[in-house]
């Protein structure tokens, strides 16, 4: 796997796809400059051997060129965390933007205009690709959120760097962290999966029973399983076109020596609100009228152990409605029960959908081992699918 340290960037532009799809507020400022921050290694590298980089990057889902999604926009934010002067170019291809990254000079940070102004980029084309291929050197692919779309400037313009091109810090640390889990952990490792359904995340639960020791069920999908083994689930989330689907994962798992836990007891509202009232109640016996809405006392107690023995942690959805104050404390304490585990010397990787906003807003993010980037190709890469825009750059 080539990375960015088997190249050396002297007197070379670094044609570099970088995810800086930040949120932007009613004035056009950066909320959250994660993204732009997590690039900071790689631009700093080349910049530091002597060459010069040339940004791309999308913003937002524009239709055609649109103002209000121009990277224009972030100049100033990305200038801030570089600590370097950035260049503008309103166009990602053609004469302008080939002029602009001709007159680089190494040290130099050039920033393209939004790719996905051209419908080309999201088509994967290859002669807008070959356009983007035109203005630099080598290319860098460290946009985790987009390597599982085979877009342009993702996936398709490393055909025109058949021997330079690689990984850039952050996309490498991605890939690092879920081969960790997935292949080289240390025994036992285990998955927590939450979240609503059990149908958005059974390719990844079938995909994982080949490579963990212990299973965490939670969140919504608790009641599927729980129905399945006749339990009684009130007004619970519960989807029952897949309750045989839910035995079959059990019975899988017990052929494949995976230990599933599910809670044993929930908190359970009687009502989809906040403001409900709440009761504990055995997960196996929840009354119509009322549904589990977060993992009881016992659940957590059982969760801490299961944690708190396994070197290798993915976790993946919250176990609750963690939105609601009232239902979030079961993810919360899961949260410390993966923090101190990872500090005990375990490798924690959280990633996938809505389970980085839980961490963040839990403030977890330092107290794991790594918290991935990207929502969707996470949740890709889980289901043991190859993203195209991995396979582009180890092809
Ligand atoms: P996902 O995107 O599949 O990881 O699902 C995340 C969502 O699952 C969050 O918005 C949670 O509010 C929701 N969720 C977690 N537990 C439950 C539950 N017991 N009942 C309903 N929704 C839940």
């Amino acid at each position: 796997m080539k990375t960015l340290n088997d190249f050396n960037f002297e007197n070379k532009k670094a044609l570099i796809r970088v995810d800086f799809n930040v949120p932007l507020n009613d004035d056009f400022e950066v909320t959250d400059a994660t993204r732009i921050v997590s690039a900071k290694s790689t631009i700093i590298k080349v910049l530091e051997d002597g060459g010069s980089c040339i940004l791309m990057s999308h913003l937002g889902r524009p239709k055609g060129v649109q103002d209000e999604f121009s990277l224009k926009h972030i100049v100033n934010k990305v200038e801030d965390v570089f600590g370097v002067e950035v260049k503008f170019v309103e166009n990602c291809v053609g004469d302008e933007a080939e002029k602009a990254a001709e007159a680089l000079n190494p040290g130099e940070i050039l920033l393209l205009e939004n790719l996905r102004f051209h419908e080309e980029e999201k088509q994967g084309d290859v002669g807008f690709a070959e356009a983007l291929s035109k203005l630099g050197d080598i290319y860098v692919n460290d946009a985790f959120g987009t390597a599982h779309r085979a877009h342009a400037s993702t996936t398709v313009v490393a055909q025109f760097f058949p021997e330079h091109k690689c990984f850039g810090h952050l996309l490498a640390k991605e890939i690092e962290s879920i081969k960790k889990v997935m292949e080289s952990g240390e025994k036992p490792v285990l998955a927590v999966l939450g979240g609503a359904k059990v149908s958005s995340k059974i390719t990844i639960i079938e995909n994982i029973l080949d490579k963990v020791d212990h299973l965490i069920i939670g969140g919504g999908m608790t009641f599927t399983f729980i129905k399945a083994q006749g339990g009684q689930v009130g007004d619970s989330i519960c989807e029952d076109d897949k309750i045989d689907l839910a035995l079959d994962i059990l019975k899988q798992a017990e052929a494949k020596n995976v230990t599933i836990h599910l809670p044993v007891d929930v908190l359970a509202a009687n009502a989809f609100s906040n403001d409900a009232e709440t009761q504990v109640m055995d997960v196996n016996k929840i009354p119509n009228g009322w549904q589990g809405l977060d993992a009881g006392p016992q659940s957590k107690v059982n969760f801490h152990n299961v944690v708190m023995a396994c070197k290798t942690i993915l976790w993946n959805g919250p176990l609750g409605v963690f939105e609601m104050e009232t239902f979030a404390s079961g993810t919360i304490a899961l949260g410390d029960s993966i923090a101190e585990a990872t500090s005990a010397g375990a490798f924690s990787l959280v990633g996938g959908g809505d389970s980085v906003a839980a961490v963040k807003q839990f403030g977890f993010e330092n107290k794991v081992s790594y918290v991935s980037t990207g929502g969707g190709a996470m949740l890709e890469s889980l289901e043991g699918k190859t993203l195209p825009g991995i396979a582009a750059i180890l092809d």
